[in-house]
């Protein structure tokens, strides 16, 4: 069955290798380099902006199958050759931007949101690819390939988003986890799920040199984001983000990264709606990392002349614990085409900026509190306008690190005295004791400045 419009994997080093889609393929096998999925725009072009606006907007949220999901609503745009019987989906996407109206008010700015990429079935972002992976892997699967198992590495998102998908379809999973690197509600998915959990003495980076090895297998698909299949799902962040804005473009996004794959997503997206031509202008992409794991920071501090690895170390931001990003290649062309800035958070600033931002009602995972914390550094140093509209992608749900809140607020973080903790008061059940305390928590200011 031929499709209308087609897509293939490509080098992304530029040497000209292709690949199909169903093909069981991670980089190039001339050059090493990762892959892309390259669309054929020219036969996408066939149509004007405004046939695709129109398309987009009349499906996402709907329940005609598969459109309704805000990933497959750009289908043409995402993978295009694949049977609608063979895509798993649990109509992930459509997330809000949250108006963080009164958050910007207290930093001075005028038009600040954030994109609520958790509020999805496993709580990150990480269902928005593997929606697209995992569907994938169903239709290789129906086209006669042998694939036993799909299997990741994972700071804990990831092996949860595989192990939901692959569980729906009902193909195995197989996570490799760092031990005790991971909140219990990230570990507690995948066992739910039924997945394969192999819990590891060592950390991501150890848990990816794993998974590559036993990939080696081609009957056990790799899952991790190196997998550009993912990146065509992450890519309607942008995507969904300008259509929200009525197919604007916002001036400037931050987002968080480990492993990198989402920062090029978002670039993907925003590269593919203007080569469509429903944008005229890109938004300047801002990466936060973590200090405690920061390689790319220390590269964008020399101009992205060399990058070295480090061993990254413990943060409360878990998901981005990594040292050695996977899609660095990607990352450092994004930017640089994006008029691109890194910036870093120390786990004091993530974890005030984070409490700060919940006190306005966000309830935002340790991740989003880098990105914001970055946000605040850059507005000081105007590297970001206070009046430019400002997106932060909120990667996962606040709900998913309550252990990293409630040791916020018992002030039982190593090495961390935040400035906005508010614990439980215990007392008896006595009506004097109840006042004069409500008296007390009254007189205290309601917080209205903000880390510095
Ligand atoms: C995976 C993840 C990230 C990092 O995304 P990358 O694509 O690896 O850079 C950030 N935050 C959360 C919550 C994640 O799960
Ligand atoms: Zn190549």
């Amino acid at each position: 069955m031929a499709a209308k419009y087609s897509a293939v994997f490509k080098c992304i080093a530029g040497c000209g290798e292709e690949y199909q889609l169903d093909e069981i393929v991670y980089r190039c096998k001339k050059c090493g380099a990762l892959l892309e999925v390259a669309h054929d725009t020219e036969a996408l072009k066939r149509h004007d902006a405004a046939y695709w606006k129109s398309l987009f907007d009349g499906r996402a949220g709907t329940t005609k199958w598969p459109y309704g999901s805000g990933i497959w609503s750009k289908k043409e745009w995402v993978i295009p050759d694949i049977s609608d019987d063979n895509i798993v989906s649990m109509y992930e996407g459509n997330t809000n931007l949250f108006w963080a109206k009164r958050l910007g008010d207290m930093l001075g700015m005028s038009d600040l949101w954030i994109k609520m990429c958790g509020t999805s079935h496993t709580g990150s972002f990480k269902d928005l690819g593997m929606t697209v992976l995992v569907s994938m892997v169903n239709e290789m699967i129906h086209r006669g390939k042998k694939i036993k198992a799909v299997a990741c590495a994972s700071t804990g998102d990831t092996s949860a988003a595989l192990s939901a998908y692959a569980a729906y379809a009902g193909i195995p999973s197989i996570v490799f986890l760092p031990k005790n690197k991971i909140s219990m509600a990230q570990l507690v998915q995948p066992i739910a799920n039924g997945a394969i959990v192999l819990s590891l003495d060592t950390d991501f980076d150890g848990c990816m040199e794993m998974v590559r090895e036993v990939t080696k297998d081609e009957t056990i698909y790799l899952a991790n984001s190196m997998n550009s299949l993912r990146i065509e799902g992450q890519k309607t962040i942008s995507i969904e983000i300008s259509q929200q804005f009525g197919w604007e473009p916002p001036d400037v996004v931050i987002i968080p990264g480990g492993n990198l794959g989402n920062l090029s997503a978002l670039g993907s997206g925003f590269r593919m709606l203007r080569d469509m031509g429903v944008i005229d202008r890109l938004p300047r992409l801002v990466l936060a990392q973590a200090q405690n794991a920061n390689p790319l920071y220390l590269s964008y501090l020399k101009n992205f002349e060399s990058f070295e690895p480090v061993a990254a170390k413990k943060t409360l931001a878990s998901a981005i614990q990594i040292g050695n990003p996977v899609s660095v290649q990607k990352a450092v062309k994004t930017l640089k085409e994006f008029n691109g800035v890194v910036e870093q958070a120390s786990e004091e600033e993530l974890s005030d900026a984070a409490a700060a931002a919940d006190r306005t009602g966000t309830f935002c995972c340790p991740h989003t509190g880098v990105a914001i914390a970055a946000m605040i550094k850059l507005l000081e140093k105007k590297v970001i306008s206070p009046k430019d509209r400002t997106i932060v992608i909120s990667t996962a749900h606040g709900l998913k690190f309550t252990e990293f809140k409630t040791g916020y607020n018992e002030n039982a973080l190593e090495g961390i005295k935040g400035k906005y903790i508010n614990s439980p008061v215990e007392m008896p059940a006595d009506a004097g004791r109840v006042r004069e305390v409500l008296e007390r928590k009254f007189a205290q200011n309601n917080i209205r400045a903000f880390p510095r």
